[in-house]
């Protein structure tokens, strides 16, 4: 008998399925709003411009090789992605108690981040909102994580953030409780907290003495202003906040598989700072020894030369640009056609998702009649409408809502 014969079949990850269906799909008019990754108007992946070209000077670079990288990574790329969170004044970069570790993307932070808080601190439960980006949940609980709660974030009926409902379930959490939150473009919601708000989420995390765990998947995506979507870590860090904030470079470099991401922590006092590195390197050490090197060279070398830094900037502007645009056409197609409903929220909620408020039946519906394949909760990638699919998808919508 097989020892892996009691093995039970694990369930499929929703995101990676529905684009299978879509990929394997023969239909002519398919529409994948699926994978959350840029396309281009054409539908195609983008390969920046300023990253090819530092591509070919980094192949071109006779003095580069490939040796390994210190445990915590390339330094120049951690201390460039820090200043680029925390803008490079802040007061906590200069007071040397804010500092950067190269990880394995986003997710590769948030696990850092989480192991770290579950082994040194005992930290052992963590909040998340309802919904979430869902990986959050299996990441932590692999960190060590025990205990799992969420906190209301969406109000269905009116599009919009369930503030007081989700006020109220913070109050409610245990000291110490880790608040996973979406630093920028909530995922899947694409709603976030207003500036007041943020104001008042800081003041029950201080009050009831529980841990804000950032996830910044979107800087510079979101909104195509890098100070613009950081701004609710800088105001928890100017808060005098101690902090972690997950950081991935997939989207707004369009590096996916690269898996470039830093995990900046914040601390109150420097004198901490080689104890804590100290055992973040044993936990990276234990887990995959060293990152790699080729997206972090690239992303530094982008970050540290103020050429490439703009040239960079202008790409996310026009990759913001273009899902904003796609946003307000999708919106108005559907006013146009007086599809039933409200449709304010497609360009009310920013960053790469939208939360259509489409029931499962009709995603149901969508898929099945019209190839256009979506998320079971009504989530869609805005990057997947381009000008040639977006009068089909419109009126897709408009005759399923009917
Ligand atoms: N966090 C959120 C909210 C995300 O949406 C994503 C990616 O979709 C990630 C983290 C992590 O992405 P990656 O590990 O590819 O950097």
């Amino acid at each position: 008998a097989s020892r892996f014969a009691d093995v039970k079949l694990g369930p499929p990850i929703e995101v990676f399925a529905v684009n299978k269906a879509c990929v394997d799909d023969p239909h002519p008019d398919k529409v994948n709003l699926t994978i959350g990754a840029y396309r281009t108007d054409e539908g195609k992946p983008w390969v920046l411009p300023v990253v090819r070209k530092t591509e070919r000077q980094m192949a071109a670079d006779e003095t580069l090789n490939h040796e390994y990288l210190p445990v915590l990574g390339l330094e120049a790329f951690s201390s460039a992605a820090t200043s680029m969170l925390l803008g490079p004044d802040h007061p906590a970069i200069a007071e040397g108690r804010a500092f950067g570790v190269q990880t394995l993307s986003g997710t590769g932070a948030l696990r850092v981040g989480a192991e770290f808080l579950s082994r040194q601190l005992k930290y052992s439960t963590f909040y998340m909102s309802n919904p979430s980006w869902e990986n959050h949940r299996l990441v932590f609980f692999n960190a060590g994580f025990t205990e799992f709660r969420e906190y209301r974030y969406w109000d269905a009926a009116n599009r919009t953030i369930d503030f007081s409902g989700l006020i109220e379930d913070l109050k409610a959490a245990p000291e110490n409780s880790v608040i996973i939150l979406h630093a920028c473009a909530h995922n899947p919601t694409g709603c976030d907290p207003t500036h007041e708000q943020w104001e008042k989420i800081a003041d029950v995390i201080k009050e009831k003495k529980l841990f804000p765990f950032f996830d910044s998947a979107y800087q510079g995506f979101a909104s195509g202003d890098l100070d613009k979507d950081a701004w609710a870590v800088r105001c928890f860090v100017s808060r005098g906040f101690e902090l972690v904030c997950a950081q991935s470079f997939a989207k707004n470099f369009g590096l996916y598989n690269e898996r470039v991401g830093n995990l900046t922590m914040v601390l109150k006092d420097k004198q901490f700072v080689p104890q804590v590195k100290s055992q973040v390197t044993l936990i990276v050490r234990g887990m995959y020894s060293n990152p790699p090197n080729h997206g972090g060279r690239i992303v530094s070398t982008v970050l540290n030369n103020p050429q490439l830094f703009e040239e960079w900037k202008e790409c996310i502007r026009t990759m913001a640009n273009r899902i904003l645009s796609m946003r307000s056409g999708l919106k108005q197609r559907l006013q146009a056609l007086g599809t039933p409903g409200t449709w304010d929220h497609i360009t009310t909620q920013i960053g790469m998702f939208s939360y259509t408020g489409l029931t499962p039946r009709q995603v149901e519906h969508l898929v099945n009649h019209y190839h256009v394949y979506l998320l079971k909760s009504g989530r869609i990638n805005m990057c997947g409408v381009t000008s040639h699919n977006i009068d089909y998808l419109a009126k897709a919508i408009h005759e399923t809502v009917l």
